[in-house]
């Protein structure tokens, strides 16, 4: 099977906008940057990453005649805001465990951002004092037993639309969409960096571009950057949601280790919970290019992407495609770090 034989469910805008970020090039002095960005791929609550990966999830939703989203997240989660708004869009209900996955102060955290849009937009959001974790849960488990015997339809979606069979190919079509880009825009980006977490994202990325390398392309670096703080559980994700999506696209050959890259570093010692190099990512990005990063997840991979290219880890002479894939909605809990 090839990616164009799985029904894509359209919930994008069409192509997201690929630029050039000349002022952080500049600032740098190294390796040429651009961005593509997911943060605005949508019309749906903000779009982001998960809008991509609904695409190939959502035909298999309504193929079931499912009537009901069920997912889960953290209170802040970037995801199941993205499930609510989806859900509204196609007129089904949305149930969201919101889990207390980040140990943040901020007296607002269950209120302001994500779950307030998810409120908004009609889901049932269930509060769940469970940590961080990206596996399956219990509390999941309930909500949809409760859908089921109330007479519904449960479509469950897991964390970050990840562990699921078609998790990877919003992703490995993302691979694809680039190649097209690259060909308008006249550029090759030789180095992707991503933030990674629940693992598809780059999964499919890496899965995509290898059927475009099988098909004559030429090698690239895809760089994820860790932001999850629990690394080898993630790492394993990635390479086992890859392999299983290059299967499902038709690559012949099996990944190499040396293709999945998590690297550590940048991620502080708690999943969502900015260090240092996260704010001050934050800041240089907002201050050269007026672009906005999240504290749990962008702010963290734009800090790796800043100390590679200063370190020349990716060399002065490459061209650099940093994913931006959304979450600014989480920064309303973040208030107090920017007071000025
Ligand atoms: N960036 C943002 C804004 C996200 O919401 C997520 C979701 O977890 C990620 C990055 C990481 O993507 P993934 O979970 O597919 O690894």
């Amino acid at each position: 099977m090839a990616l164009s034989d799985f029904p894509r469910h359209a919930l994008t805008f069409g192509p997201s906008p690929v630029h050039p970020l000349p002022r952080l090039t500049a600032h740098l002095g190294g390796a040429a940057i651009w961005a593509k960005r997911e943060d605005c791929n949508a019309g749906l609550a903000y779009g982001g990453n998960k809008t991509r990966k609904l695409e190939y999830i959502v035909p298999d939703a309504l193929a079931q005649g499912a009537d009901t989203l069920v997912s889960i997240g953290g209170f802040q989660s970037n995801h199941t805001r993205q499930v609510a708004a989806v859900a509204a869009s196609l007129g089904l209900k949305a149930v969201l465990v919101q889990e207390h996955w980040v140990d943040w102060p901020d007296p607002l955290n269950d209120r302001v951002g994500n779950i307030m849009l998810s409120r908004i937009m009609g889901a049932e959001v269930r509060l769940d004092p469970a940590g961080f974790g990206i596996g399956f849960k219990e509390s999941w488990n309930r909500a949809i037993e409760d859908v089921t015997a109330r007479g519904g339809r449960p479509y469950p979606i897991p964390a970050g639309a990840s562990d699921h069979r078609l998790g990877g190919l919003g992703f490995a079509n993302w691979a694809y969409e680039v190649e097209r880009q690259e060909r308008e825009l006249g550029v090759f980006f030789d180095t992707i960096v991503v933030c990674t977490v629940t693992g598809s994202t780059q999964a499919g990325m890496i899965a995509g571009f290898a059927a475009l390398e099988e098909a004559g392309g030429r090698p690239r670096r895809v760089i994820g950057i860790d932001a999850s703080a629990t690394l080898d559980e993630t790492r394993d994700q990635v390479a086992r949601i890859a392999r299983a999506t290059a299967d499902l696209i038709g690559v012949a050959r099996p990944l190499r280790d040396d293709e999945i890259v998590v690297l550590p570093g940048w991620a502080g010692d708690r999943y969502g919970v900015p260090v240092e190099s996260t704010l001050d990512a934050i800041r240089l990005t907002g201050r050269l290019e007026g672009v906005i990063l999240d504290t749990v997840y962008e702010g963290k991979s734009m800090a790796g992407l800043i100390d590679l290219v200063t370190s020349g880890d990716i060399p002065p002479d490459a061209t650099v495609l940093y994913a931006h894939l959304g979450g600014q909605p989480a920064l309303n809990a973040y208030s107090g770090l920017f007071t000025h």
